[in-house]
């Protein structure tokens, strides 16, 4: 393993950061830190980095007891959201940096330099200034840097929160054949969940202080240990007694098997090659049934499906549509345990 966090806890005042935070990170994977603001992602990468120091529990990198090690002798590149750069100096320059303050050979700095912005693909960029460079740039020259001096852990807190939609997705799958060529342990920090399951081969989902769940990203979406996980890694919906994924509901025009819900659709918007549904189901209690809406989810918010546009078709779905609605068989399903009518 290369980082073991063992127990560790942090607290500020009365409030806890962190709250017994076991998690051992292996060598050569990227791992993401994924949870909502606040849950204490930068708490814990801070603490592996030595920026910060935990009340009690232990960090190990590499084998080597780490706890109380400075930030300087851990052998650990950062890169922040918000990158320190020199602004005066060349990004060939800000990338030298970490080389030149280790006395390396002016030769050996000159070719790591090289390389190191072929890999960031800034090598025509190395004579300018970080401020004639754009966001994505500059965080791509925040890499150079901190890879530079060969780290053992390369950790990134949110590095490409601050840049806008699409330079972060491309950033994100740049990343990811970076890593796929360095293959330097690395963990990345974010509260994105599609920034977690598109580039990392492990996640570890961070609440509240606490550790909900350590996985592939395949995993936490199929098997999630809990409500939150499953609420945080996708949409979901509640048909009846249980919560589900919208996908993983089946549609049909006719009533079906037993365990179908009927509805009428009261919305339906075309997104890309999906159709996005909402289902208002009916009261099935008042023809007999002995149903009551804490297990119908009738009174509950509308049941919200997603399903293939050709498919949406095929049924000629509109809106005011009469429906039935089918658990798939093989979804990913948790027991709705929250009242009928949630108070937002
Ligand atoms: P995340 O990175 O997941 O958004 P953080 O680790 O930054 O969360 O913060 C976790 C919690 O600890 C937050 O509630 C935050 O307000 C609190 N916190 C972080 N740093 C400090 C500090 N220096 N003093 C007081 N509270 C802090
Ligand atoms: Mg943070």
């Amino acid at each position: 393993m290369s980082i073991e966090v063992t127990n560790v806890t942090k607290k500020y005042g009365d409030f806890y950061a962190l709250d017994d935070v076991s998690v051992s990170l292996p060598t050569g994977q990227l791992t993401a830190l994924l949870g909502p603001s606040g849950g204490g992602k930068s708490t814990l990468l801070r603490i592996i980095a030595g920026l910060d120091t935990a009340d009690s529990g232990s960090v190990a990198i590499e084998g080597t007891n780490a706890t109380k090690l400075p930030p300087q002798k851990r052998n650990v590149g950062f890169v922040f959201q918000h990158y320190a750069v020199f602004k005066h100096m060349t990004v060939a320059k800000n990338v030298a940096f970490g080389l030149e303050i280790r006395k390396t050979p002016k030769a050996e700095v000159k070719r790591r330099v090289g390389e190191l912005l072929e890999l960031v693909h800034l090598s025509q960029f190395a004579d300018r200034l970080p401020s004639q460079l754009s966001g994505g740039q500059r965080q791509r020259m925040a890499l150079a840097r901190a890879l530079a001096v060969e780290p053992s852990v390369l950790l990134l807190d949110e590095p490409f929160g601050a840049l806008d939609a699409k330079v972060r997705k491309e950033l994100r799958e740049w990343l990811r054949r970076l890593h796929d060529e360095v293959h330097v342990t690395t963990v990345f920090v974010t509260h994105d969940q599609e920034e977690a399951m598109e580039v990392a081969d492990e996640i570890v989902v961070i609440n509240q202080g606490r550790v909900e769940q350590v996985g592939s990203p395949d995993q936490l979406y199929d098997e999630p240990a809990n409500d939150f996980v499953m609420g945080f890694l996708g949409e979901v919906t509640r048909l009846g007694p249980v919560r589900l994924r919208p996908h993983d509901i089946e549609v049909a025009t006719t009533p079906g098997r037993a365990g179908t819900f009927p509805g009428t659709v009261t919305r339906l918007l075309r997104v890309g090659f999906e159709v996005r549904l909402q289902v208002e189901l009916e009261d099935v209690s008042r023809d007999g049934r002995s149903a009551t809406s804490s297990t119908t989810g009738v009174g509950a918010a509308p049941v919200s499906v997603v399903l293939p546009r050709s498919h949406a078709r095929s049924l000629d779905l509109e809106l005011g549509s009469r429906v039935w609605l089918t658990a798939a068989v093989g979804a990913v399903t948790v027991p709705a345990m929250v009242p009928a009518v949630v108070a937002v």
